[in-house]
Protein backbone atom coordinates (compact mmCIF):
# COMPACT_ATOMS: atom_id res chain seq x y z
CA UNK A 1 0.00 0.00 0.00
CA UNK A 2 1.43 3.36 -0.78
CA UNK A 3 -1.47 5.71 0.47
CA UNK A 4 -2.25 5.90 4.47
CA UNK A 5 -4.52 8.12 6.21
CA UNK A 6 -1.44 8.73 8.76
CA UNK A 7 2.70 7.94 8.42
CA UNK A 8 4.28 8.19 11.76
CA UNK A 9 8.54 8.22 11.15
CA UNK A 10 9.59 6.47 14.44
CA UNK A 11 8.76 3.75 16.56
CA UNK A 12 10.16 4.58 19.33
CA UNK A 13 7.69 5.17 22.75
CA UNK A 14 6.21 8.41 21.21
CA UNK A 15 5.62 7.01 17.77
CA UNK A 16 4.07 3.60 18.66
CA UNK A 17 2.18 5.34 21.33
CA UNK A 18 0.88 8.03 19.11
CA UNK A 19 0.02 5.09 16.77
CA UNK A 20 -1.70 3.09 19.96
CA UNK A 21 -3.83 6.23 20.41
CA UNK A 22 -5.09 7.11 17.01
CA UNK A 23 -8.41 5.88 15.93
CA UNK A 24 -8.80 1.75 14.95
CA UNK A 25 -10.36 2.82 11.50
CA UNK A 26 -7.35 4.81 10.24
CA UNK A 27 -4.60 3.16 8.03
CA UNK A 28 -1.66 3.91 10.04
CA UNK A 29 1.80 3.48 8.92
CA UNK A 30 4.91 3.35 11.29
CA UNK A 31 8.57 3.32 9.95
CA UNK A 32 12.04 2.61 11.82
CA UNK A 33 15.07 3.52 9.48
CA UNK A 34 17.11 0.67 11.37
CA UNK A 35 15.42 -2.02 13.51
CA UNK A 36 12.39 -1.78 14.91
CA UNK A 37 13.92 -1.34 18.64
CA UNK A 38 17.08 0.19 17.45
CA UNK A 39 15.85 3.53 19.21
CA UNK A 40 16.63 5.90 21.97
CA UNK A 41 13.35 5.00 23.85
CA UNK A 42 14.85 1.56 23.97
CA UNK A 43 17.68 2.99 26.14
CA UNK A 44 16.44 4.58 28.73
CA UNK A 45 17.15 3.38 32.25
CA UNK A 46 16.21 5.55 35.21
CA UNK A 47 12.50 5.98 34.45
CA UNK A 48 8.97 7.69 33.44
CA UNK A 49 8.92 10.60 35.87
CA UNK A 50 4.91 11.51 36.96
CA UNK A 51 2.33 11.60 39.93
CA UNK A 52 0.45 8.74 39.95
CA UNK A 53 -1.53 7.26 43.07
CA UNK A 54 0.85 9.38 45.30
CA UNK A 55 -0.71 10.97 48.86
CA UNK A 56 2.51 12.43 49.54
CA UNK A 57 3.40 13.90 46.17
CA UNK A 58 1.59 16.46 43.46
CA UNK A 59 1.51 17.76 39.89
CA UNK A 60 2.09 21.44 41.36
CA UNK A 61 5.73 20.18 43.46
CA UNK A 62 6.56 18.23 40.33
CA UNK A 63 6.06 21.31 38.07
CA UNK A 64 8.04 22.95 40.59
CA UNK A 65 10.82 21.21 40.21
CA UNK A 66 10.34 20.84 36.37
CA UNK A 67 11.03 24.47 36.68
CA UNK A 68 13.98 24.56 38.58
CA UNK A 69 15.80 22.38 36.31
CA UNK A 70 14.57 23.83 33.32
CA UNK A 71 16.23 27.42 34.51
CA UNK A 72 12.53 28.31 34.65
CA UNK A 73 12.45 28.71 31.03
CA UNK A 74 9.77 26.15 30.12
CA UNK A 75 6.73 26.66 28.97
CA UNK A 76 4.14 26.97 31.72
CA UNK A 77 0.98 26.22 29.74
CA UNK A 78 2.48 22.75 28.49
CA UNK A 79 4.21 21.90 31.81
CA UNK A 80 1.20 22.45 33.65
CA UNK A 81 -0.58 19.53 30.74
CA UNK A 82 3.06 17.57 31.32
CA UNK A 83 2.57 17.10 35.05
CA UNK A 84 -1.26 16.93 35.53
CA UNK A 85 -1.47 14.12 32.55
CA UNK A 86 1.35 12.35 33.87
CA UNK A 87 -1.27 9.81 35.26
CA UNK A 88 -3.29 9.36 32.43
CA UNK A 89 -0.42 7.77 30.77
CA UNK A 90 1.59 6.02 33.67
CA UNK A 91 -1.84 4.54 34.08
CA UNK A 92 -2.05 3.29 30.22
CA UNK A 93 1.24 1.92 30.15
CA UNK A 94 0.78 0.05 33.56
CA UNK A 95 -2.87 -1.18 31.98
CA UNK A 96 -0.88 -2.28 28.36
CA UNK A 97 1.50 -4.40 31.02
CA UNK A 98 4.75 -2.42 31.16
CA UNK A 99 6.15 -3.98 34.59
CA UNK A 100 7.09 -1.20 36.74
CA UNK A 101 9.04 -2.20 39.70
CA UNK A 102 7.19 -2.93 43.45
CA UNK A 103 7.99 -2.95 47.02
CA UNK A 104 7.36 -5.96 48.66
CA UNK A 105 4.06 -4.76 50.10
CA UNK A 106 2.96 -4.38 46.61
CA UNK A 107 2.70 -0.47 46.14
CA UNK A 108 4.98 0.90 43.07
CA UNK A 109 8.72 1.80 43.90
CA UNK A 110 9.36 5.33 42.83
CA UNK A 111 12.74 6.11 42.84
CA UNK A 112 15.04 9.16 43.17
CA UNK A 113 16.76 11.13 40.60
CA UNK A 114 18.62 14.44 40.85
CA UNK A 115 16.75 17.95 40.49
CA UNK A 116 13.11 15.49 41.56
CA UNK A 117 12.32 16.57 45.59
CA UNK A 118 9.85 13.33 45.83
CA UNK A 119 10.45 9.89 44.69
CA UNK A 120 8.16 10.08 41.51
CA UNK A 121 10.14 7.71 39.02
CA UNK A 122 8.82 4.85 37.99
CA UNK A 123 10.91 2.23 36.58
CA UNK A 124 11.98 -1.55 35.21
CA UNK A 125 15.22 -1.61 37.22
CA UNK A 126 17.41 -0.25 35.13
CA UNK A 127 16.13 -0.54 31.90
CA UNK A 128 12.38 0.91 32.26
CA UNK A 129 13.13 2.04 28.26
CA UNK A 130 13.22 -0.70 26.56
CA UNK A 131 11.08 -2.17 29.22
CA UNK A 132 8.70 0.57 27.81
CA UNK A 133 9.46 -0.04 24.39
CA UNK A 134 8.91 -3.86 24.15
CA UNK A 135 5.12 -3.11 25.73
CA UNK A 136 4.26 -0.77 22.91
CA UNK A 137 5.98 -2.98 20.20
CA UNK A 138 3.47 -5.72 21.92
CA UNK A 139 0.15 -3.69 21.76
CA UNK A 140 1.10 -1.67 18.18
CA UNK A 141 1.89 -5.30 16.70
CA UNK A 142 -1.55 -6.48 17.47
CA UNK A 143 -3.56 -3.71 16.04
CA UNK A 144 -4.85 -4.76 12.84
CA UNK A 145 -4.99 -1.07 11.24
CA UNK A 146 -1.03 -0.28 11.97
CA UNK A 147 1.85 -1.89 9.44
CA UNK A 148 5.52 -0.89 10.77
CA UNK A 149 8.01 -1.44 8.96
CA UNK A 150 11.57 -1.96 9.96
CA UNK A 151 14.73 -0.60 7.76
CA UNK A 152 12.87 2.10 5.99
CA UNK A 153 14.94 5.55 6.21
CA UNK A 154 12.52 8.68 5.33
CA UNK A 155 14.85 10.56 3.01
CA UNK A 156 12.41 13.23 2.62
CA UNK A 157 9.39 14.90 2.64
CA UNK A 158 7.27 17.05 0.58
CA UNK A 159 3.90 18.83 1.29
CA UNK A 160 1.24 18.24 -1.25
CA UNK A 161 -2.29 19.63 -1.77
CA UNK A 162 -3.69 16.46 0.17
CA UNK A 163 -1.13 15.92 2.77
CA UNK A 164 2.11 15.03 2.25
CA UNK A 165 4.75 12.55 -0.05
CA UNK A 166 7.70 10.77 1.70
CA UNK A 167 10.52 9.06 -0.25
CA UNK A 168 11.16 6.25 1.50
CA UNK A 169 14.72 3.97 1.05
CA UNK A 170 14.34 0.15 1.88
CA UNK A 171 17.08 -2.38 0.81
CA UNK A 172 18.05 0.02 -2.16
CA UNK A 173 15.13 0.78 -3.97
CA UNK A 174 13.13 3.90 -3.49
CA UNK A 175 9.35 4.38 -2.79
CA UNK A 176 6.51 7.52 -2.45
CA UNK A 177 4.40 6.80 0.34
CA UNK A 178 1.57 9.41 0.81
CA UNK A 179 -0.08 10.26 3.57
CA UNK A 180 -3.21 13.11 5.04
CA UNK A 181 -1.19 13.64 8.07
CA UNK A 182 2.56 12.90 9.20
CA UNK A 183 3.85 12.56 12.66
CA UNK A 184 7.76 12.93 12.90
CA UNK A 185 8.99 11.18 16.06
CA UNK A 186 12.46 10.85 14.81
CA UNK A 187 14.17 11.15 18.11
CA UNK A 188 17.42 13.49 19.12
CA UNK A 189 19.98 14.69 17.32
CA UNK A 190 23.17 12.84 19.47
CA UNK A 191 25.37 11.84 16.63
CA UNK A 192 26.13 15.20 16.01
CA UNK A 193 28.55 14.91 18.75
CA UNK A 194 31.82 12.46 18.95
CA UNK A 195 30.65 10.78 22.12
CA UNK A 196 27.12 10.50 22.71
CA UNK A 197 24.43 8.38 24.88
CA UNK A 198 22.65 8.26 21.96
CA UNK A 199 21.69 5.31 19.67
CA UNK A 200 22.93 5.15 16.20
CA UNK A 201 19.21 6.10 14.66
CA UNK A 202 19.79 9.97 16.53
CA UNK A 203 20.84 11.75 13.41
CA UNK A 204 17.72 14.59 13.73
CA UNK A 205 16.79 13.59 10.04
CA UNK A 206 13.08 14.90 11.27
CA UNK A 207 14.43 18.42 12.26
CA UNK A 208 16.47 18.39 9.00
CA UNK A 209 13.45 17.65 7.29
CA UNK A 210 10.84 19.80 9.19
CA UNK A 211 13.47 22.64 8.78
CA UNK A 212 13.73 21.98 5.34
CA UNK A 213 9.79 22.47 4.95
CA UNK A 214 9.75 25.70 6.44
CA UNK A 215 8.58 24.52 9.88
CA UNK A 216 9.91 26.71 12.60
CA UNK A 217 12.50 24.95 14.65
CA UNK A 218 13.33 26.12 18.26
CA UNK A 219 15.85 26.29 21.24
CA UNK A 220 17.83 23.91 19.04
CA UNK A 221 21.14 24.79 21.24
CA UNK A 222 19.33 24.01 24.27
CA UNK A 223 21.28 20.77 24.72
CA UNK A 224 21.73 18.63 27.53
CA UNK A 225 25.32 16.72 28.29
CA UNK A 226 25.16 13.70 30.61
CA UNK A 227 27.37 14.10 33.98
CA UNK A 228 27.58 10.54 34.48
CA UNK A 229 28.83 8.41 30.55
CA UNK A 230 31.27 5.81 31.27
CA UNK A 231 34.49 7.10 30.37
CA UNK A 232 35.49 4.73 27.36
CA UNK A 233 36.72 7.48 25.02
CA UNK A 234 37.20 4.64 22.15
CA UNK A 235 33.95 4.30 20.95
CA UNK A 236 30.73 7.05 19.81
CA UNK A 237 27.97 5.33 22.08
CA UNK A 238 28.72 6.12 25.59
CA UNK A 239 27.37 3.73 28.18
CA UNK A 240 25.39 5.91 30.12
CA UNK A 241 25.52 5.18 33.97
CA UNK A 242 22.21 6.42 35.23
CA UNK A 243 21.27 9.71 37.61
CA UNK A 244 19.48 6.38 39.63
CA UNK A 245 22.98 5.70 41.16
CA UNK A 246 23.61 8.77 42.45
CA UNK A 247 19.87 9.31 43.53
CA UNK A 248 21.00 6.23 45.27
CA UNK A 249 23.89 7.50 47.16
CA UNK A 250 26.25 7.37 45.10
CA UNK A 251 29.36 9.90 45.26
CA UNK A 252 31.14 11.94 42.51
CA UNK A 253 34.97 12.39 43.36
CA UNK A 254 37.83 13.52 41.72
CA UNK A 255 41.27 12.81 40.17
CA UNK A 256 42.32 12.70 43.59
CA UNK A 257 39.56 10.71 45.14
CA UNK A 258 38.18 13.60 46.94
CA UNK A 259 34.43 14.31 46.49
CA UNK A 260 34.31 18.16 45.15
CA UNK A 261 30.14 18.92 44.62
CA UNK A 262 30.14 21.05 47.99
CA UNK A 263 32.79 23.15 46.52
CA UNK A 264 29.84 24.15 43.37
CA UNK A 265 26.44 23.73 44.39
CA UNK A 266 24.72 23.12 47.61
CA UNK A 267 22.52 19.94 45.97
CA UNK A 268 25.48 18.16 45.46
CA UNK A 269 25.46 15.30 43.82
CA UNK A 270 21.63 15.58 43.10
CA UNK A 271 21.66 18.90 41.61
CA UNK A 272 20.31 18.79 38.30
CA UNK A 273 22.27 17.58 35.22
CA UNK A 274 23.65 20.78 33.87
CA UNK A 275 24.83 22.29 37.21
CA UNK A 276 26.96 18.63 37.66
CA UNK A 277 28.28 18.41 34.27
CA UNK A 278 28.91 21.96 34.60
CA UNK A 279 31.00 21.74 38.06
CA UNK A 280 32.62 18.37 36.70
CA UNK A 281 34.19 20.83 33.81
CA UNK A 282 35.22 23.57 36.42
CA UNK A 283 37.18 21.02 38.52
CA UNK A 284 38.98 19.56 35.74
CA UNK A 285 40.26 23.18 35.23
CA UNK A 286 41.00 23.19 39.16
CA UNK A 287 42.78 19.93 39.19
CA UNK A 288 44.28 19.73 35.65
CA UNK A 289 42.73 16.43 34.84
CA UNK A 290 39.81 15.11 33.48
CA UNK A 291 40.20 11.66 35.47
CA UNK A 292 36.59 11.46 37.31
CA UNK A 293 34.40 8.92 39.17
CA UNK A 294 31.12 7.88 40.15
CA UNK A 295 31.52 5.99 44.01
CA UNK A 296 29.18 3.48 45.24
CA UNK A 297 30.97 1.29 46.65
CA UNK A 298 29.49 2.09 50.46
CA UNK A 299 26.24 0.71 49.74
CA UNK A 300 25.22 -3.32 50.06
CA UNK A 301 26.72 -5.21 47.12
CA UNK A 302 23.53 -7.37 46.82
CA UNK A 303 21.04 -3.80 46.58
CA UNK A 304 23.29 -2.96 43.64
CA UNK A 305 23.00 -5.57 41.88
CA UNK A 306 19.31 -5.86 41.99
CA UNK A 307 19.17 -2.51 41.71
CA UNK A 308 21.16 -1.40 38.66
CA UNK A 309 21.76 -5.39 36.99
CA UNK A 310 22.05 -3.61 33.68
CA UNK A 311 24.67 -0.97 34.41
CA UNK A 312 26.40 -4.01 36.96
CA UNK A 313 26.83 -6.32 34.45
CA UNK A 314 28.16 -3.53 31.71
CA UNK A 315 30.87 -2.54 33.93
CA UNK A 316 32.12 -6.27 33.92
CA UNK A 317 32.67 -6.77 30.85
CA UNK A 318 35.09 -3.96 30.80
CA UNK A 319 36.67 -5.12 34.25
CA UNK A 320 35.02 -2.97 36.84
CA UNK A 321 32.75 -4.56 39.51
CA UNK A 322 31.10 -1.34 40.72
CA UNK A 323 30.04 -2.54 44.31
CA UNK A 324 34.05 -2.38 44.65
CA UNK A 325 35.51 -0.44 42.14
CA UNK A 326 35.10 3.73 41.34
CA UNK A 327 33.40 3.89 37.79
CA UNK A 328 35.40 6.13 35.23
CA UNK A 329 32.53 8.92 34.07
CA UNK A 330 32.74 11.90 32.17
CA UNK A 331 29.99 14.28 30.78
CA UNK A 332 28.78 13.35 27.05
CA UNK A 333 26.07 14.81 24.71
CA UNK A 334 22.43 13.42 26.21
CA UNK A 335 19.36 14.85 24.97
CA UNK A 336 18.11 17.78 23.15
CA UNK A 337 15.57 20.08 24.73
CA UNK A 338 14.64 22.07 21.50
CA UNK A 339 13.67 20.36 17.92
CA UNK A 340 10.49 21.50 15.98
CA UNK A 341 8.14 23.80 17.41
CA UNK A 342 5.04 22.51 18.37
CA UNK A 343 2.00 23.51 20.64
CA UNK A 344 -0.20 21.85 23.13
CA UNK A 345 -1.64 19.45 20.22
CA UNK A 346 2.09 18.94 18.99
CA UNK A 347 1.26 20.43 15.86
CA UNK A 348 3.98 22.14 14.17
CA UNK A 349 3.64 25.45 12.08
CA UNK A 350 3.02 23.36 9.22
CA UNK A 351 -0.78 22.36 8.66
CA UNK A 352 -1.03 18.67 9.04
CA UNK A 353 2.63 17.65 10.47
CA UNK A 354 2.97 16.79 13.71
CA UNK A 355 6.10 16.47 16.03
CA UNK A 356 6.31 14.62 19.56
CA UNK A 357 9.24 13.11 21.58
CA UNK A 358 12.47 14.24 21.45
CA UNK A 359 12.32 15.75 18.14
CA UNK A 360 9.84 18.42 18.79
CA UNK A 361 10.19 21.47 21.48
CA UNK A 362 6.85 21.43 23.32
CA UNK A 363 8.61 23.96 26.19
CA UNK A 364 8.15 21.71 29.05
CA UNK A 365 11.55 21.05 29.66
CA UNK A 366 13.18 25.26 29.33
CA UNK A 367 17.09 24.85 28.99
CA UNK A 368 17.02 21.57 31.04
CA UNK A 369 15.37 18.62 30.91
CA UNK A 370 14.75 17.28 34.28
CA UNK A 371 15.81 13.87 34.55
CA UNK A 372 12.99 11.30 33.50
CA UNK A 373 10.73 13.87 32.01
CA UNK A 374 11.48 13.15 28.54
CA UNK A 375 9.68 9.65 28.24
CA UNK A 376 7.05 11.38 30.20
CA UNK A 377 6.84 14.21 27.86
CA UNK A 378 6.36 11.50 24.81
CA UNK A 379 3.97 9.76 26.18
CA UNK A 380 1.85 12.82 27.13
CA UNK A 381 1.90 14.77 23.77
CA UNK A 382 1.70 11.59 21.31
CA UNK A 383 -1.59 11.16 22.60
CA UNK A 384 -2.65 14.60 22.30
CA UNK A 385 -1.40 14.61 18.92
CA UNK A 386 -3.41 11.41 18.05
CA UNK A 387 -6.42 13.16 19.22
CA UNK A 388 -6.00 15.85 17.55
CA UNK A 389 -5.37 13.86 14.16
CA UNK A 390 -8.71 12.07 15.24
CA UNK A 391 -10.76 15.16 15.29
CA UNK A 392 -9.43 16.44 11.47
CA UNK A 393 -9.43 13.20 10.44
CA UNK A 394 -13.58 12.91 10.42
CA UNK A 395 -13.45 16.35 7.32
CA UNK A 396 -10.51 14.95 5.81
CA UNK A 397 -11.19 14.58 2.04
CA UNK A 398 -10.20 10.95 0.97
CA UNK A 399 -8.21 11.54 -2.58
CA UNK A 400 -4.28 11.81 -2.35
CA UNK A 401 -1.43 13.90 -4.46
CA UNK A 402 1.97 12.38 -4.77
CA UNK A 403 4.78 14.66 -5.04
CA UNK A 404 7.36 13.41 -7.89
CA UNK A 405 10.96 13.33 -5.88
CA UNK A 406 14.19 14.01 -7.86
CA UNK A 407 16.29 10.74 -7.35
CA UNK A 408 19.17 11.76 -8.65
CA UNK A 409 19.60 8.90 -10.63
CA UNK A 410 23.40 8.10 -12.13
CA UNK A 411 25.09 11.13 -9.45
CA UNK A 412 28.26 9.97 -7.69
CA UNK A 413 28.26 9.26 -4.17
CA UNK A 414 28.73 12.01 -1.55
CA UNK A 415 32.34 12.56 -0.56
CA UNK A 416 33.80 10.85 2.98
CA UNK A 417 34.77 12.97 5.72
CA UNK A 418 31.68 15.14 6.43
CA UNK A 419 30.27 13.49 9.16
CA UNK A 420 33.59 13.22 10.60
CA UNK A 421 34.19 17.08 10.52
CA UNK A 422 30.84 18.26 11.76
CA UNK A 423 31.11 16.23 15.11
CA UNK A 424 34.76 17.19 15.61
CA UNK A 425 33.52 20.90 15.59
CA UNK A 426 30.44 20.00 17.80
CA UNK A 427 32.90 18.52 20.19
CA UNK A 428 35.19 21.58 20.24
CA UNK A 429 32.98 24.56 19.94
CA UNK A 430 29.54 23.29 21.62
CA UNK A 431 30.43 21.26 24.35
CA UNK A 432 29.27 21.75 27.97
CA UNK A 433 30.78 25.17 28.31
CA UNK A 434 30.59 26.24 24.82
CA UNK A 435 33.71 27.92 23.11
CA UNK A 436 32.32 31.54 22.28
CA UNK A 437 35.62 32.52 20.26
CA UNK A 438 35.15 29.31 17.99
CA UNK A 439 31.38 29.65 17.10
CA UNK A 440 31.87 31.53 14.29
CA UNK A 441 34.56 29.43 12.41
CA UNK A 442 32.85 26.31 13.39
CA UNK A 443 29.34 28.06 12.08
CA UNK A 444 31.18 29.10 8.84
CA UNK A 445 32.54 25.27 8.04
CA UNK A 446 29.46 23.93 8.52
CA UNK A 447 27.35 26.18 6.35
CA UNK A 448 29.61 25.15 3.42
CA UNK A 449 28.96 21.58 4.57
CA UNK A 450 25.42 22.25 4.25
CA UNK A 451 25.55 24.63 1.03
CA UNK A 452 27.93 21.92 -0.74
CA UNK A 453 25.42 19.02 0.27
CA UNK A 454 21.88 20.87 -0.57
CA UNK A 455 23.19 21.78 -3.69
CA UNK A 456 25.04 18.85 -5.65
CA UNK A 457 23.61 16.22 -6.81
CA UNK A 458 24.57 12.99 -4.65
CA UNK A 459 23.65 9.67 -4.79
CA UNK A 460 20.61 10.04 -2.18
CA UNK A 461 21.60 6.68 0.34
CA UNK A 462 21.93 6.55 3.64
CA UNK A 463 25.47 8.36 4.52
CA UNK A 464 24.09 11.25 2.28
CA UNK A 465 20.55 11.56 3.81
CA UNK A 466 22.44 10.95 7.50
CA UNK A 467 25.11 13.75 6.68
CA UNK A 468 22.62 16.27 5.09
CA UNK A 469 20.62 15.59 8.81
CA UNK A 470 23.65 16.07 11.04
CA UNK A 471 25.20 18.90 9.13
CA UNK A 472 21.52 21.13 8.67
CA UNK A 473 20.98 20.16 13.16
CA UNK A 474 24.77 21.80 13.35
CA UNK A 475 24.13 24.54 11.55
CA UNK A 476 20.66 25.57 13.15
CA UNK A 477 22.70 24.71 16.72
CA UNK A 478 25.55 27.01 15.82
CA UNK A 479 23.43 29.75 14.17
CA UNK A 480 21.24 29.93 17.52
CA UNK A 481 24.10 29.55 20.04
CA UNK A 482 25.89 32.72 17.77
CA UNK A 483 22.90 34.75 17.75
CA UNK A 484 22.11 34.02 21.88
CA UNK A 485 25.82 35.33 22.37
CA UNK A 486 25.82 38.20 19.88
CA UNK A 487 22.60 39.40 21.26
CA UNK A 488 23.89 39.86 24.83
CA UNK A 489 26.49 38.47 27.20
CA UNK A 490 24.78 35.36 28.18
CA UNK A 491 26.75 32.38 27.45
CA UNK A 492 24.45 29.34 25.64
CA UNK A 493 24.09 26.49 27.94
CA UNK A 494 24.79 28.25 31.86
CA UNK A 495 22.70 26.57 34.43
CA UNK A 496 21.70 28.50 37.51
CA UNK A 497 23.71 27.08 40.57
CA UNK A 498 22.76 27.10 44.07
CA UNK A 499 25.95 28.78 45.83
CA UNK A 500 26.97 26.63 49.02
CA UNK A 501 26.97 28.41 52.12
C1 LIG B 1 21.09 6.19 27.39
C2 LIG B 1 19.82 6.96 27.55
C3 LIG B 1 19.13 6.90 28.74
C4 LIG B 1 17.94 7.63 28.91
N1 LIG B 1 17.26 7.50 30.08
C5 LIG B 1 16.05 8.12 30.21
C6 LIG B 1 15.25 7.91 31.36
O1 LIG B 1 15.61 7.16 32.25
N2 LIG B 1 14.07 8.57 31.42
C7 LIG B 1 13.61 9.41 30.45
O2 LIG B 1 12.53 9.99 30.59
N3 LIG B 1 14.36 9.60 29.34
C8 LIG B 1 15.54 8.97 29.18
N4 LIG B 1 16.27 9.14 28.04
C9 LIG B 1 15.70 9.96 26.95
C10 LIG B 1 14.56 9.21 26.28
O3 LIG B 1 14.88 7.85 26.19
C11 LIG B 1 14.29 9.74 24.90
O4 LIG B 1 14.21 11.12 24.90
C12 LIG B 1 12.96 9.21 24.35
O5 LIG B 1 12.87 7.84 24.55
C13 LIG B 1 12.88 9.55 22.89
O6 LIG B 1 11.80 8.85 22.32
P1 LIG B 1 11.40 9.17 20.84
O7 LIG B 1 10.23 8.32 20.54
O8 LIG B 1 11.28 10.61 20.66
O9 LIG B 1 12.69 8.75 19.96
P2 LIG B 1 13.44 7.36 19.81
O10 LIG B 1 13.05 6.41 20.85
O11 LIG B 1 14.88 7.65 19.69
O12 LIG B 1 12.89 6.80 18.41
C14 LIG B 1 13.23 7.42 17.20
C15 LIG B 1 12.67 6.59 16.04
O13 LIG B 1 12.74 7.34 14.85
C16 LIG B 1 13.18 6.51 13.79
N5 LIG B 1 13.77 7.37 12.75
C17 LIG B 1 14.65 8.40 12.91
N6 LIG B 1 14.94 8.95 11.72
C18 LIG B 1 14.23 8.26 10.79
C19 LIG B 1 14.12 8.31 9.37
N7 LIG B 1 14.78 9.23 8.64
N8 LIG B 1 13.33 7.41 8.73
C20 LIG B 1 12.65 6.47 9.44
N9 LIG B 1 12.71 6.36 10.79
C21 LIG B 1 13.49 7.24 11.44
C22 LIG B 1 14.16 5.57 14.45
O14 LIG B 1 14.39 4.44 13.65
C23 LIG B 1 13.41 5.29 15.78
O15 LIG B 1 12.47 4.26 15.54
C24 LIG B 1 17.46 8.43 27.85
C25 LIG B 1 18.15 8.49 26.66
C26 LIG B 1 19.32 7.78 26.49
C27 LIG B 1 20.04 7.86 25.20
Amino acid sequence: MKNYDVVIVGAGASGLYAAYNLPRELNILVLAKREEDLCNSSLAQGGIAGVYESPDDSPELHKHDTFVAGGYENDPVSTEVLVTEACKDIGKLIELGADFDKTPDGDYHRTLEGGHGKHRIFHHADCTGAEIEHTLLRTVKALPNVELRDNSLVCDTAKTSTGFSLLVLKNGGYETINAHFVIFATGGIGRVYKYTTNSAIATGDGIAMAYRMGATIEHLSYIQFHPTAFNNRHTRECFLISEAVRGEGAYLRNCKGERFMHLYDKRLELAPRDVVSHSIIFESQRTGSDEFFLDITHKDPEFIKKRFPMIYKNLLTQNIDMTKDYIPIFPCQHYLMGGIKVDTYSRTTIDGLYACGECSCTGVHGNNRLASNSLLEAHVFSRRAAADIAEKAKTTPKDFEEHTFDLHEGAPKMPEGNRRKIRGIMQEDYFVIPNVKGLKSGLEEVRKIVDDLDNTRYAIDSDYVVARSLATCAYIILKEAQDICAGSEKIPNMPIFEKPE
